[in-house]
């Protein structure tokens, strides 16, 4: 499925709405189980158009995807950003989900007897799956939102463009977030950890190792 939104096009793969929708299996209720693919669409839409208004404002063209497990927003390469500009476009997807997590929170504080359940669930749902996700995503964990937020700072402090310790970092938290994931019984979670921390791994292995001062004779 392909349409265009605000100037960005965007491609919705069918394994998007699949992954959604069996995540929201726990219901038997066709309608709840539409409510939930719907909402998780908006989200992870939402979320992506964060990213690239900003990244328009700095000159790019981007194209979001929504796959799998969550959205991808592609820019033009050849032009590279300043690293305070990353991080400006890292930080607007979570942003944006955070505003319309608030916004949803906003909405249930006010009375609306004529509200009926259906509503009341799919403002619920917003709230929810904005917030998770845009903490989800806030992670120090490559590639998501915040490693590369965690990397171009780590690029900022060390001078250069040095991946070894943002992969290292990742890495951790991943084995951290997988160890809690595994120990509150959050199967899920444990999965997602563990599938970020084996790829930061090879990522680390794949990396040249760091040559000191005087070694090479
Ligand atoms: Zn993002």
């Amino acid at each position: 499925m392909r349409f265009s939104i605000a100037g960005f096009p965007v491609d919705v793969h069918w394994s998007f709405l699949l992954v959604a929708a069996l995540l929201g299996l726990q219901s038997n209720d066709v309608r709840i189980i539409l409510i939930w693919v719907g909402v998780v669409f908006v989200s992870v839409l939402f979320h992506e158009l964060g990213h690239a208004v900003v990244a328009r404002r700095y000159g790019l063209h981007p194209e979001i995807s929504l796959y799998g497990m969550g959205g991808l927003t592609k820019y033009q390469s050849g032009r590279r950003l300043s690293r305070a500009r990353s991080i400006a476009v890292s930080l607007a997807g979570p942003g944006a989900g955070l505003l319309l997590g608030g916004i949803a929170w906003g909405v249930t504080q006010i009375p609306m007897p004529e509200l009926n359940p259906l509503g009341r669930l799919a403002l619920f749902y917003l709230l929810v799956v904005n917030i998770f996700w845009s903490i989800l995503n806030l992670l120090p964990i490559l590639p998501l939102d915040g490693g590369s937020v965690m990397r171009s700072l780590v690029h900022i402090v060390k001078g250069r463009a040095d991946d070894r310790l943002p992969r290292q970092i990742s890495l951790v938290v991943a084995v951290a977030g997988g160890v809690a994931g595994f120990a509150t019984g959050n199967t899920f979670a444990a999965i997602f950890a563990a599938y970020l921390g084996i790829m930061n791994y090879q990522a680390l292995r794949g990396l040249p190792m760091p040559t000191l001062p005087g070694m090479r004779g």
